[in-house]
């Protein structure tokens, strides 16, 4: 994708603003110095990448672009590892973003009329409000769950009969699970589902989607980027629709850093448009995926994405070969009686790496005959030797956020 003059115009509005910071120590103060209005492709493919450790250093607030009395609110990246990473938002920042997220429920077909029931977590993430301020935008009815409390979420999805379930796809998978196990499905009156913010299956995809009723759509976002509603599926899932009047794409080579062309895999790169308490140049999001090159049967003119593959950090080298969730969860699809629940462990043994897919089996399948199935699925497809453990439904972990499927032990 090539930058429309809007956008050019755009970025030169909020590179004049970065400009006009006198503070030295702020981030873009040292990061860029004085930056050059930009003019062409050229000029902007010149501009220095960004990455989350950049975002990092400038712990507490670091990041912000604008003076005191602009900033309305704060959020924060959870920062499993290290320092985390505080976003500033302005009025306007946080007015765009919910003008995004409604255009996401827009897109799915959600209306006023529905009642959106929320698990994603409230707090200093931008999961759960986010969600939140979308669907008043588009006034609808909100329930405001957050996560965890099984009953409680049952109950009130039965009581307030939600319509549209927002969450995690492991979270809806869980709840999925206990909506079957308790035998209510007949009083729940969900239609779609609105999942985001892990990458997962077309298997556990299917299975939520069959288990729940409901037509589901993946919604995409990161806090260092507004938060999630930066994109969403549109009802033919074919990738997702990006709103590219509030941010700009490129899909890199993650290890050298060179633009690919459309179609091709990198990571997802987002310059924002229109930030003011942070804007972004040329950020590094990690995740894996490609530009959809072409029209979507939906009419939309907004440009796709496909969705995610992995993150760069999943991206695993075994025995020479790149190994992806995703060609893990396109090995298992093919498998009759697997479930969509893995887990690849890898580990450094005398000299060997050695792999062992952990895998829940449906009931009534023969464990030694699929562990013989899969392990030569996996050898034709991905092309390397594995273990393969089966285990029954509901043996591994399942999360309220983000499921971990890869572990490397090697390091
Ligand atoms: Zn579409």
């Amino acid at each position: 994708m090539k930058l429309n003059k809007n956008q050019l115009e755009l970025i030169n509005k909020q590179l004049m603003c970065l400009n006009e910071i006198e503070d030295e120590k702020c981030f873009y103060k040292k990061k860029f110095g004085e930056i050059s209005l930009i003019e062409t492709q050229e000029d902007f493919e010149n501009l220095p990448f960004t990455d989350k450790n950049d975002l990092r250093e400038a712990y507490p607030l670091g990041l912000q672009a604008v003076s005191d009395e602009k900033i309305v609110r704060i959020h924060s990246s959870s920062g499993t590892t290290g320092t985390p990473v505080i976003i500033p938002y302005t009025a306007k920042d946080i007015e765009d973003w919910a003008l995004m997220f409604e255009r996401c429920y827009k897109l799915a077909g959600v209306t006023n009329k529905d009642r959106i029931h929320i698990t994603p977590g409230y707090g200093l993430w931008t999961a759960g409000i986010g969600f939140q301020n979308g669907a008043e935008k588009l006034g609808a009815m909100t329930i405001p769950m957050g996560p965890g409390n099984t009953d409680k979420q049952l109950k009130m999805m039965m009581d307030m009969k939600s319509t549209v379930l927002c969450g995690t796809s492991s979270y809806a998978l869980l709840l999925a699970e206990e909506i079957a196990k308790r035998g209510i499905k007949d009083q729940i009156c969900l239609e779609k589902g609105i999942i985001g913010s892990e990458r997962w299956g077309k298997k556990m995809r299917n299975r939520i989607g069959s288990e729940l009723g409901v037509k589901l759509y993946d919604i995409y976002g990161l806090t260092e980027i507004y938060g999630p509603g930066i994109g969403i599926s549109c009802e033919y899932e074919c990738g997702m629709h990006l709103w590219d009047d509030y941010l700009y794409f490129e899909i890199i080579d993650p290890k050298t850093g060179e633009i690919l062309p459309d179609g091709e895999i990198g990571e997802l790169v987002i310059t924002t448009l229109k930030k003011e308490g942070a804007p972004l140049i040329r950020y590094r999001t990690h995740d894996l995926t490609r530009i959809i090159p072409g029209k979507c049967k939906c009419g939309s003119e907004f440009p796709r994405i496909d969705i995610l593959i992995g993150r760069t950090d999943d991206m695993v080298k075994v025995k020479g070969v790149n190994i992806f969730p995703s060609q893990i969860e396109e090995v298992l699809a093919k498998i009759n009686g697997s479930s969509s629940e893995y887990q690849l462990m890898i580990d450094h043994l005398n000299e060997k790496d050695i792999c062992t897919l952990f895998i829940e089996i449906k009931p009534n399948f023969n464990k030694y005959e699929l562990e013989r199935e899969i392990q030569s699925q996996f050898k034709s497809d991905i092309g390397i030797k594995i273990n393969v453990k089966p285990v029954d439904i509901g043996d591994l972990p399942r999360n309220e956020k983000k499921s971990t499927r890869i572990f490397d032990n090697r390091y």
